[in-house]
């Protein structure tokens, strides 16, 4: 065996984006104690700029040492007791998730469906929060990775604050790419991952806490059923001035990276990487409708970081997938659950979200399509 050299491939699908070689650099720093005074500064300053991201003062605020499935599922067991009810919005795969999530830990989901492709629909969820006084929380994802549809996160954590629940909000594919305004929403409990519009690599999950989600954590009867994500044991050891009391070691290379990734954002701006993402977006439907390929998702609810991608009659998608990998290295992903074979996730996230990979995409399709553009 010999060391392994990944080849250089653009990644535009679901996640990972591609990581920039600013960010891979920082990766490759000395390897330094986890306890050692001079990482603990940065893990602070790595907290105030997931604050910048989140658009909050939550004090609980931090990457969790596992991907977003990790943050999904401390958001669920910190705030989640067995005989709870929640309502879970799902218009996607993530949904479903959320799901068993709510299932395992013994606790009762109260399902409320919309069609893979459109966004939660507002009067189902006020209906349902009506018809079921006392439900803990109502748990959406903002971003469905799945269908390329934004839900108006906005809207739903009013709803659920007017019904006295709590919001849990899965902003895996929205963070660094659409607003998300913690404090502005009101939102309880939010997630995300490092691997998507932020463009560290995955192995991370960026996570908040409100006061309200805090103090309802404090006043659990029961523990919480996972050990590694109790947030009240993770937090000895990333709050507090001073000494941080051990409870994991920190994948402490990969913070290097989010910390880079998340200085880049700021230095950007949000609102100047929100315009970025929004402009790539439509220049790929410009692109596309030049050699005749629509979009899924309805013009007012589309993600600008990920786009579903109609595959065209009679074309078979895993081919155009297979060739685009192995005659232009770009790297693009299927449909999943019920739109398997229909579409293709175009991701345009983070690093990923710029002129030049939406025209090498367009003009790589457009050969495997065998269509040129008018
Ligand atoms: N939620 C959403 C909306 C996602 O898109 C994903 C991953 O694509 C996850 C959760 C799970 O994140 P991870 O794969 O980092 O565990």
């Amino acid at each position: 065996m010999t060391p392994f050299h990944p080849p250089e491939v653009l990644l535009l699908g679901p996640g990972p984006s591609p990581v920039s070689k600013r960010v891979l650099d920082a990766m490759a720093r000395a390897t330094i104690g986890h306890l050692d005074p001079r990482f603990v500064g940065m893990m602070d300053e790595l907290k105030e700029l997931l604050r910048y991201a989140f658009e909050t003062n939550n004090a609980l605020t931090v990457p969790i040492s596992a991907p977003g499935s990790a943050g999904m599922e401390a958001a669920f067991v910190n705030l989640i007791e067995p005989g709870d009810n929640v309502v879970i919005c799902q218009n996607g795969v993530f949904g479903a998730r959320m799901r068993e999530n709510v299932v395992r830990i013994g606790a009762t989901p109260i399902m409320i469906n919309d069609a893979f492709g459109t966004p939660i629909d507002l009067n189902k969820v006020e209906s349902t929060l009506k018809d079921n006084p006392g439900v803990k929380a109502l748990a959406f994802v903002h971003a469905e990775t799945s269908t390329g549809v934004e839900s108006d996160a906005a809207a739903l954590c009013k709803l659920a604050q007017d019904h006295g629940a709590l919001s849990i909000v899965d902003a895996v594919t929205s963070l660094g790419g659409i607003p998300v305004c913690v404090d502005g929403w009101g939102a309880d409990a939010v997630y995300s991952g490092s691997q998507k519009c932020l463009s560290a690599p995955p192995g991370l999950s960026p996570f908040t806490l409100s006061e309200k989600a805090v103090a309802a954590l404090k006043a659990r009867r029961t523990p919480v059923q996972s050990w590694f994500l109790d947030m009240s044991l993770v937090m000895g050891y990333w709050q507090g001035s001073g000494a941080r009391a051990y409870h994991h070691t920190a994948p402490i290379n990969m913070l290097y990276a989010l910390h880079e990734s998340l200085l880049m954002f700021r230095e950007e701006g949000r609102e100047a990487a929100f315009a970025r993402h929004r402009e790539n977006h439509l220049r790929l439907v410009r692109g596309l409708a030049a050699i005749d390929v629509e979009l899924l998702v309805a013009e007012g609810a589309r993600l600008p970081q990920l786009n579903a991608v109609k595959v065209p009659e009679g074309v078979d998608e895993a081919a155009v997938r297979k060739r685009l990998l192995s005659d232009f290295d770009i790297e693009i992903g299927s449909g999943l659950g019920e739109l398997a074979g229909k579409i293709w996730r175009v991701g345009l996230m983070g690093a990923g979200s710029n002129p030049e990979s939406v025209d090498r995409l367009v003009d790589a399709l457009g050969v495997c399509l065998g269509r040129k553009a008018a």
